[in-house]
């Protein structure tokens, strides 16, 4: 039986840690709060001087990549090494109407928020069970994949198909004694959610409908994040969990 600990703060020493998209907002946070907990972090984005101030702030290892080249994606994973905590992060969201969903639009949405994810996952991954690393993986989806967005049709098809990777990495990698769970955050004002939801004829109605009567931080997606990856969340494998404040029972 596993033995019962009164320390309950997070630390991920001598764990590596790699988080995408962690130039800005959500994954940046992520970042901090995976260094904070003594995590060895290496973060892939696409903006250098973006990854040189967040090495600057936490003594990270960066890799610059475009996630949405398949090549690229491959090449981020690989040059990142022997990693024990994943957090699937980058994401686009291209805005527009179903009816004038591109071609382009839709490819792009789906080569960063789906397919990025299954290439750098399946070496990661490759690499826990090569080295018996009971590792942990967390998707960034989005409440998107429960509710209908106007001109998200693209975002909400990619989180929605983020959900269901993720159970289906949870259910073949938990054999190896990898978890695999997504979280699925509300609105945080980054500059991917103030494009979306920053005029408040579009905001206001979404807020109105959060019983805690405000949209999410940066940190109220990192802290859960950082549980997940723990080995306080042990039995916790395969989720889509909603971060919205309560959004999800309106
Ligand atoms: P953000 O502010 O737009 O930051 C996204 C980060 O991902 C940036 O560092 C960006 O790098 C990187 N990135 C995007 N596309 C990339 C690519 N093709 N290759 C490499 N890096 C790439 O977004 P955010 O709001 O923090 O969102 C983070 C995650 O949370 C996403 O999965 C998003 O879907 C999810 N989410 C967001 C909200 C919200 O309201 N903000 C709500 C629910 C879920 P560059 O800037 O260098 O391109």
């Amino acid at each position: 039986m596993k033995e019962a600990s009164n320390d309950h703060q997070l630390d991920f020493k001598n764990r590596r840690a790699l988080v995408t998209g962690a130039g800005k907002g959500i994954g940046r946070e992520i970042a901090v709060q995976l260094h904070q907990f003594n995590a060895q972090v290496v973060a892939v984005a696409r903006t250098e001087s973006d990854l040189k101030a967040l090495k600057d702030e936490i003594g990270c290892e960066t890799i610059i990549a475009e996630l949405g080249d398949p090549a690229e994606a491959k090449r981020a994973a690989e040059e990142a090494g022997d990693i024990d905590l994943l957090v699937n992060n980058a994401a686009i969201a291209i805005l527009q109407p179903f009816l004038k969903t591109t071609v382009e639009a839709w490819d792009a949405t789906m080569a960063v928020n789906l397919r990025a994810i299954v290439i750098i996952s399946q070496i990661v991954a490759a690499r826990m069970i090569a080295r018996s690393v009971r590792g942990s993986i967390v998707n960034i989806s989005s409440m998107a994949r429960f509710q209908a967005l106007r001109d998200h049709a693209a975002y909400c098809a990619s989180k929605a198909g983020l959900d269901q990777l993720t159970a289906v990495m949870a259910v073949e990698l938990g054999e190896h004694g990898i978890r695999v769970n997504a979280v699925n955050p509300t609105v945080v004002l980054t500059e991917m959610g103030k494009r979306a939801w920053s005029d408040p004829a579009k905001g206001g109605p979404m807020l109105a409908r959060i019983p805690l009567g405000r949209f999410a931080e940066c940190e109220d997606i990192a802290s859960v994040v950082c549980f997940l990856l723990s080995d306080a969340a042990g039995m916790l494998n395969g989720l889509a969990l909603p971060i919205d404040g309560g959004f999800h029972t309106t």
